[in-house]
This record gives structure tokens, sequence and C-alpha cells, in this order.
């Protein structure tokens, strides 16, 4: 099977990829080899300032980088933009501190001296999705870079453009010899790259699916892996919420990037006492959003990125009507080329309904009345995911002591849950394991050695 990008706003093809064989994944793993001989042994300083070069480009060319993301996937070209210029910031976050992350660990033990040293894997194999296709990838890359570790990116398969536009970035920026390449393998190659004994750890960001298949090959080969997954976060309005707030805030939550994200508001939980109040203006502020061409600065919601995505959409919410929800917004295609779907509102929504227990992955809110903040708690992580909240109150610290309650890899009080490389990512549950960014993201692909000197 061929990999091959398709226009989500027109339906058209834009380009195809060959796969590669077994004996060009083969080279490529070679590649990485000899590349990780020579990065390992590089400064922090030689990687720092390569990383720096890369970071220096993404800003320059944001909106030329910008507009392939919503060529091939369909997101807002404004979302696209500074996605890329994000990116510049976690190679610059990661240049400015990979060092003092890694540096040496003295511990007084009986030893002359004794201390524990932060080394590099080797190749890591990373699998990405689609929706953020720049953001994940450096999420993965700038980290694994500046531990002395080097990346075969294998990605989706409708953003090879951004792929092949990623590795030119880093090459360009000083990164020669194949430390951050592509690779194209056939679905049933997936599992030798894992178990080739070239590569030392795989991360993937993707569905549930993927990460049980990825995680069990890493598993079968005792080797590392990191896991970002789905996500079907509740966003919890209690009685004392500022409602203005809340409403603006919760409708980009669940439909930013065209409502395809890990960390979208999915399940909105709201306490009776405001619910009504909520809904209404939350409906009409999802009935204003301007639904049209991604490359027009003014849209806000564009195509979803594949057709077969928009279909499964589309199921959700008809079973989700089925079983006692109420579209109060959307509930449909939009009429013309491409594939865009209505911004849709659920109301009505029970737990161990579809709207409820599964990640609908789409421009889809789902509203849940709840008695009282126990109850909202309880409904919240009543869940097989894990991996944000928010929760809104004027009462901060009610907001903190029920953040240490929900089951989730991070909460925010007042805010969307959003990423930030001075922070931790990643789920508990079926959301995943491990973590991106931050100091802890940094230390998921080394090896923390014991040195003891007598
Ligand atoms: P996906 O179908 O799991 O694809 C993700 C990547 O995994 C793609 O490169 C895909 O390749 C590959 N893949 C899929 N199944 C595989 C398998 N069985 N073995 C090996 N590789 C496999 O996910 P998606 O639809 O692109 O992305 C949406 C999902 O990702 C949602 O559930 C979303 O919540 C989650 N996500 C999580 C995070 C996070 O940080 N936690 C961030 C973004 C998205 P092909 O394209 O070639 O199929």
């Amino acid at each position: 099977m061929a990999y091959q990008t398709v226009s989500p706003t027109t339906g058209e093809e834009i380009a195809r990829y060959s796969t590669h064989d077994a004996d060009e994944i083969d080279e490529r793993l070679n590649w990485a080899m000899e590349a990780f001989k020579d990065h390992r042994d590089r400064t922090y300083n030689a990687r720092a300032e390569r990383l720096e070069t890369v970071a220096d480009l993404l800003e320059k060319r944001a909106r030329e980088y910008g507009e392939l993301m919503t060529r091939e996937m369909g997101k807002p070209i404004d979302q696209a933009v500074s996605e890329a210029e994000k990116c510049a910031w976690v190679c610059r976050y990661y240049a400015q501190h990979a060092e003092s992350f890694l540096a040496d660990e003295p511990e007084e033990t009986p030893a002359k001296r004794s201390f524990v040293a932060y080394e590099p894997l080797g190749p890591i194999f990373a699998v990405m999705p689609w929706n953020f296709p720049f953001w994940q990838a450096f999420r993965c890359a700038a980290p694994a870079l500046m531990a002395g570790n080097v990346v075969l990116l294998k990605h989706a398969s409708n953003v090879q453009g951004c792929a092949d536009a990623m590795e030119d970035l880093f090459k360009e920026a000083g990164f020669e010899n194949h430390e951050f390449q592509v690779v194209r393998p056939a679905r049933k190659h997936v599992s030798d790259i894992i178990q080739d004994r070239r590569v030392r750890g795989s991360a993937l960001t993707g569905s549930v699916a993927a990460g049980s298949a990825i995680g069990r090959e890493a598993g079968d080969a005792i080797k590392p892996s990191v896991l970002e997954l789905g996500g079907s976060d509740p966003f919890i309005v209690l009685d004392d919420a500022d409602l203005d707030r809340a409403v603006d805030i919760g409708v980009t939550a669940r439909m930013q990037n065209n409502g395809q994200s890990c960390i979208a508001a999915k399940r909105f939980i709201l306490h009776s006492s405001i619910a009504k109040e909520f809904t209404r203006r939350f409906i009409s502020a999802v009935e204003d959003l301007k639904v049209g061409d991604p490359m027009d600065d003014m849209t806000d919601i564009g195509p979803m990125a594949r057709e077969d995505l928009r279909d499964t959409v589309h199921d959700q919410v008809e079973r989700a009507i089925r079983d006692g929800a109420v579209a109060e917004a959307g509930g449909h295609s939009v009429d013309r080329d491409g594939f865009f779907y209505k911004p849709t509102v659920l109301t009505e929504v029970e737990r161990g309904t579809v709207a409820f227990d599964e990640e609908i992955f789409g421009p889809v809110a789902s509203l849940i009345v709840a008695e009282d903040a126990r109850e909202a708690v309880d409904l919240a992580n009543d869940t097989r995911f894990g991996l944000g909240a928010s929760i809104f109150t004027e009462d901060r610290e009610k907001g903190e002591r029920l953040a240490r309650r929900v089951e989730a890899g991070c909460v925010f009080v007042n805010e969307m849950v959003k990423s930030d490389p001075r922070l931790p990512f990643g789920g508990v549950k079926d959301s995943g394991y491990g973590r991106e960014l931050s100091r802890h993201g940094i230390r998921e692909f080394v090896n923390a050695k014991t040195i003891w000197v007598e």
C-alpha cells in the first residue's frame, strides 16, 4: 500500500509515496546507528546550536509550514502557523535546559564518588498522528536529540508532505547525518522495526488500538515505550463559575483543530444550577462558528482530516441519538466538497451511552448534568481515559482540591487543557503511560546509569 495524501478541503489526491521495503528499512536503520555513533559524542552545545537553528527556521517559515499542514489535514491556517511557532518554542526550551536536566547527580554513599549519569539509548522509533503533524513529532524529537538519541519518524499516512519537510528542515539546520529521518514502512514492517536490535525505544502518539499494538511489540522486545493515546476529557463547570469565561474557553477547548485534539474538552459536566444557562450560551456560540476553507484566516472550523474519520464521527452521533442524546446543533455533514462536519452539541447525555463512553474525535460536544461537585468528579472519573481535565470555579482552593481527585495526567482550573514544554504531558488509564515535555519527558529514553568509584 502506498502512503497517500488527500486534500480534506476538496477530497482530491495531493500525492502518493511508495513504502520502504525491507531493504530500504534496513538501510535506514543502518544510517540511524551511524548517526547515533557521532551524535551521542556531540557536546550539549553542539546539539543545542543545531536545534536553535531549527527553531529559527521554523519561525521564519511558520506560514509556509502552516500552509502545508492545512493543505494536508485541514486545520485552520492561523492554528497551523501557531503550531509551527510552538515547535520553535519546544526546540529552544530543550536547547536551553537539556544539559541541566541530564547533568550528573552525585549521591552520598560509602564510595569515594558515586553519581547517576544520564546517557542516550540510541535510535528511537516515533510513530506519530496527523492531528498536530509538526507538534507531535517535535515534542518527541527535540528532547530525544538533545539527550543524544536519534529519531526515525513513521508519520501518519496522510501527512507525508509534513514528514518530508521536517526531515529536510533538520538536515538544513545541521543534523546532516540522518539524526532525524523519515521511514515509510508497510504496517507489517512496523513490528520488525520495533523488534530490530538497532532500535532502542518507541514512542507512539495515537489511538488506544495503535497504543496496544506498539506497546505489545515493545514489551515483547523488552524495550521502553511511551504511549500518548486518546482521551475523553471532562470540562466541569460548577455553580460559582464565571460563565462567560467557561463558555468562551469551552467552545475553543472543544472545537479547536476542527475538534480533533486528544486533549479537547469532550464531556462538559455542568452543575445543575447553571446547566440551562451554560447550554443556551454554548449552543449559540457554537452556531456562530464559521465553517469553511481552512486557508481563509476568518475560518474557525475547517474539514475533518479524512473521509473515514468524518464517517466515524457521524456514526457515533447517530448512535448517541439512538441512546437518548439530543442534537441541539449540527448532527450532520456540511453539504459541500471535502470532509466537513457541522459543529455539534449533544445534550441529555448520560453515563453508559456512546457520547459518554467513547472518544468522539471531531467537532462534537457532549453535555452532561451533575447535581453537585461530588457527582461532577464522579462522572469525570467514570471513563476508561485519563488524559486531561478542566474545572471552572471562582473558588480556587476548591478547584485545587477537586483537581487532586480527578484521575488524569493534568488538570487545569479555570483554563483549557494545553501542552506546555515546561510541564509534563501524558495520561493515565487507557490514555497511556510515560510523559513527554519538561524534565520528565527527556528522561524517558535515557539510561540512568549508576557510577560508583572506590
Ligand atoms: P492512529 O490511527 O492510532 O494513528 C496514529 C499513528 O499510528 C499513525 O502513524 C498510524 O499510521 C499508526 N498506526 C495506527 N495503527 C497502528 C498499528 N496497529 N500498528 C502500528 N502503527 C499504527 O490515530 P489517529 O487517528 O491518527 O489519531 C487520533 C488518535 O490519537 C485519537 O485517539 C487521539 O486522542 C490520539 N492522540 C493522542 C495524543 C496524546 O498526546 N495523547 C495526541 C494526539 C492524538 P497510519 O496513518 O499509516 O495508519
